[in-house]
């Protein structure tokens, strides 16, 4: 029977770690795991409950209710995808807006939210078999993954993108305001003093900054058999 990898996706945010994951996992029949996915429910979570808003975040509250948040991973056959679940509610479209995305790096520099997420997706990944994507996978969360990648793209590409993919959602947003969030969140992630963004030594490196999502899948499959080969 053929090996089941754990495969780690990191990198710096809106580089496409996601889409280019669940395409992996697709490929491989494998489970995909959204991390951020999950930071973002956490975020949202606090959203709705005023714990955090632009001047304050009232961390003792957060802690007291992280034990009634429950996140869940489910598949939705019309679109052949999993979706975000909060306390069995679809949050999946909610956790993408502007608003979850600017706070959102607040809440995943809390520790004990961290620590959360980080047991709930060691427990996802006991069966193998497993494509997570984030920021601390090859680092913290499975640092004996047996494929890393960390992911980057210069700002300016990856802010086009991300306009480009909200004006398909009909969402209009200044080009230079979602430039300075990629940027603020860069600057947040990598300098956090728990699980901070940075590349496993033993993660390769793939800048995607003129790669096509064709050619990046070309690339992990040479990478995917070599590893299957020499295991
Ligand atoms: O990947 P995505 O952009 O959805 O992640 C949202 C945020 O969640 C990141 O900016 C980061 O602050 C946090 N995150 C994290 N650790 C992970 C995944 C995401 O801290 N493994």
């Amino acid at each position: 029977m053929e090996k089941r990898l754990i495969i780690a996706i990191d990198g710096y945010s809106s580089c496409g770690k996601s889409t280019y994951a669940r395409l992996i996992a697709k490929e491989l029949n494998y489970i995909f795991i959204d991390s951020g996915a999950m930071y973002r429910a956490v975020t949202l979570y606090c959203m709705r409950r005023n714990f955090i808003s632009i001047t304050a975040m009232n961390t003792r509250s957060i802690l007291s209710e992280l034990k009634d948040i429950h996140i869940d991973f489910v598949f939705n056959p019309d679109i052949n995808e999993y979706e975000t679940f909060l306390n069995s509610e679809n949050v999946e479209t909610e956790i993408r807006n502007m608003a979850v995305t600017s706070y959102v790096s607040r809440i995943s520099q809390i520790q004990e939210v961290r620590q959360r997420m980080v047991e709930m997706q060691r427990q996802i990944g006991i069966s193998k078999g497993i494509v997570m994507d984030g920021r601390d996978i090859g680092t913290v969360v499975f640092p004996d993954a047996d494929i890393k990648i960390f992911m980057t793209a210069s700002v300016d590409i990856r802010a086009k993108r991300r306009h480009n993919e909200l004006k398909e959602k009909g969402v209009n947003i200044d080009f230079e305001e979602i430039k300075r969030t990629i940027i603020a969140r860069d600057i947040a992630d990598e300098n956090r003093d728990i699980s901070p963004l940075r590349r496993a030594d033993d993660a390769i490196i793939l800048d995607n900054s003129r790669m096509t999502i064709e050619e990046q899948m070309v690339w992990i499959k040479d990478i995917i058999d070599r590893k299957r080969n020499d295991s």
